[in-house]
């Protein structure tokens, strides 16, 4: 909350929309840098770090793994959250800040930062955490490819036949245990599997849609994930959205999933 210098209380946000970001600059980070760096040094202090910690600094930074740190160097306190954690919920962010801040003091992992991060970690799709180098330690799923009313393994069928000439036939396909609406499909390279999300097990879902969902994920087995000249992945480089456009009816598909979430 934002209030007056005066001390005339919290008043209404300016009316002017904020500042256009610099072209080419990062995506603002759910936890801005400078608001990690004063939590830090909440924590350390509250903690009754006695090192050096008059200088503190926090940056996100591409971690080709993903990982975060903490060291001394120079007396100065630096930490290094993946950059991934920039677009994290703020409360992951700061369960994150308050382990390395206990791993700085030798303390014990807190639990409930700890509960908060694995919550995040298993909610990432697979194929985002592959592009980590993290081995998801997820359970098992057996592979649910036939659901009530739609049998994926025709729709991979189809699709690979129709744009893959066959080359997709050791591609694993299944429905997703849940009905998510948010993760719709994903492809786990370390299974060599396709995950479709059980909303789509329904009598009124179209071939083109079920056709259309199979071809982007079985193109994610084509293209692999790109790194960026700044350090950041992209999963749908150019010349995947290129090879996803030649789908026939791909803005109708696009147009009939926006509208099921
Ligand atoms: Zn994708």
């Amino acid at each position: 909350m934002r209030i007056a210098p005066g001390g005339g209380g919290p008043y209404p946000p300016p009316d002017v929309p904020a500042p256009a970001r610099p072209s080419g600059c990062a995506s603002a980070a759910s936890v801005p840098e400078r608001e990690a760096k004063a939590e830090i040094q909440r924590l350390l202090s509250e903690s009754g770090w006695n090192g050096p910690a008059r200088e503190v600094e926090v940056e996100y930074y591409p971690y080709a793994t993903l990982r975060h740190t903490v060291r001394v160097r120079n007396g100065r306190v630096i930490v290094r959250l993946h950059d991934s954690l920039r677009k994290a919920p703020a409360p992951v962010v700061f369960a994150m800040l308050a382990i390395l801040a206990a791993r700085l003091c030798r303390r014990r992992d807190p639990a409930r930062a700890m509960r908060i991060y694995k919550k995040y970690l298993t909610s990432l799709p697979d194929d985002v955490l592959d592009s980590y180098g993290k081995t998801d330690r997820r359970r098992e799923v057996e592979d649910q490819p036939v659901g009530r009313w739609q049998d994926l393994r025709k729709v991979k069928e189809r699709v690979d036949a129709a744009f893959f000439g066959g080359a997709m036939s050791a591609v694993r396909i299944s429905f997703s245990p849940a009905s998510a609406r948010r993760r719709l499909g994903s492809y786990d390279r370390a299974r060599n599997r396709v995950l479709i999300s059980r909303a789509f097990d329904r009598p009124d879902a179209p071939d083109y849609v079920l056709d259309y969902m199979v071809y982007h994920e079985l193109l994610h087995a084509i293209y692999p994930v790109r790194r960026e000249a700044d350090g950041r992945r992209s999963f749908h480089s150019r010349e995947f959205r290129e090879a996803e456009r030649r789908f026939p009816r791909y803005r109708e598909a696009v147009a009939w999933i926006r509208r099921m979430r």
